[in-house]
């Protein structure tokens, strides 16, 4: 990871606006949602991409109280709310009532909304309200994103379900308990605790259906690749999911001089978290070097080319829609339309495919053989328990 070794210790306050936009009458809405609706002029730089997700977050003129080092949302970011990014892209305040009517009037393919939480003392409130409006003027499922400092008791995410959510993630974002606590914790002055998060994760797994509770998790904030699988894997051995993002630098954030994590790291982030959560492979059977980097994912050389081929590993992972495929694509989520995609929005062409390969094991610390003779894919099925009928869709 070529980042800095310091945070920079020269912070000044945002300034704090006179706006009287605010939830529950206003949200923050993605720009890729924006021009889907009308709301903003653009297009997707890649003609492949179709919306099948609408996400939005509570906004408020002092934005967030917490300061996660890495967020455009953060207290302690200088810019105005209306220069505000959050993952590198511009979110538009736009009135719910009007953004309610567009999403029914106007002619689209998302089949999911995410209702995003500030840390806010107000912000459960309002998303409640907003989840439940929603609900009942809309088709869209419906998820809620929660922060889960605002949650307190499993009451909480009983009223989040009974609104109308059918599902929640966590965004626990840093993979190790330090990280959490280094980025999103005391050092930065935030609310945010690591024991707290899981807390609501697992309370979460309580009262939404089997299946439906997720978490976040940010690639590049300074773990290895065996601690970013580790938190997938502790995950999933809650029946939880993880939804993975790759960290982009947010300027005027305390990481906004460090750089996004290479794209080794990340697409063998991507893969594994696809092999743990999708085909039900243990993390026990990857293979890292010193450095924690993945050089075997225990595959033989046939499946691992049928994997890597069908390009779903490197495809956004979010919630799902009524058939179980992904609704919450992200186009603009993990980098801008000039760099070289991250995570695939739709299903990565052939020509995408091969600079996946090579990117999958380009920039590895040691020289270590990535395969191995090992056993069929039948045997595979049957040691590992791995759900292999996923690799014929
Ligand atoms: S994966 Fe997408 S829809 Fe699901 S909670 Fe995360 S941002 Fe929201």
């Amino acid at each position: 990871m070529s980042q800095k070794n310091t945070q920079s210790d020269t912070i000044e306050l945002r300034p704090v606006q006179d706006d009287f936009r605010q939830s529950p009458d206003y949200v923050m809405t993605s720009l890729a949602g924006a021009i889907t609706l009308g709301f903003e002029k653009g297009k997707f730089a890649r003609e492949e991409t179709v919306l099948r997700g609408l996400n939005i977050l509570t906004t408020y003129p002092e934005n967030c109280v917490a300061n996660c080092s890495y967020c455009g949302m953060s207290r302690e970011r200088r810019v105005p709310r209306e220069e505000s990014t959050f993952i590198r892209v511009k979110w538009p305040i736009v009135p719910v009532d009007e953004l309610i009517e567009k999403s029914v009037q106007v002619s689209h393919q998302m089949r999911r909304l995410c209702v995003g939480m500030l840390a806010n003392r107000q912000s459960f409130d309002h998303s409640l309200q907003i989840i439940q409006q929603f609900h009942e003027k809309t088709p869209l499922l419906i998820s809620g994103l929660i922060t889960a400092s605002l949650i307190k008791k499993r009451e909480d995410l009983e009223m989040i379900r009974d609104a109308g959510a059918d599902r929640v993630d966590i965004a626990i974002d840093a993979a190790t308990p330090e990280l959490f606590d280094k980025h999103r914790g005391r050092p930065v002055k935030g609310p945010h605790r690591w024991d707290h998060f899981w807390w609501v994760t697992e309370e979460a797994t309580k009262v939404f259906e089997p299946g439906t509770v997720g978490i976040h998790l940010v690639a590049g904030l300074g773990e290895s690749e065996e601690e970013l699988l580790a938190a997938c894997q502790k995950a999933q051995d809650m029946n939880v999911v993880t939804h993975l993002f790759s960290f982009n630098p947010e300027p005027s954030t305390l990481l906004g001089d460090y750089s996004q994590p290479s794209m080794g790291h990340y697409r063998r982030c991507q893969l594994g978290r696809y092999l743990i959560n999708e085909l039900g492979i243990h993390l026990h059977h990857f293979r890292f070097n010193t450095a924690g980097q993945v050089v075997d994912f225990g595959l033989d050389p046939k499946t691992f080319d049928k994997i890597v081929e069908s390009g779903r590993p490197f495809m956004t992972s979010g919630c799902p829609d009524e058939q179980g495929e992904t609704a919450c694509n992200r186009p603009y989520g993990n980098g801008r339309p000039s760099e070289k995609i991250r995570n695939f929005a739709f299903a990565p062409t052939v020509r995408d495919v091969e600079d996946i390969h090579t990117q999958l094991f380009a920039d590895l610390t040691q020289d270590v053989d990535t395969r191995f003779d090992g056993p069929d894919e039948n045997t595979l099925i049957a040691s590992k328990g791995g759900n292999f009928a996923e690799l014929g869709k």
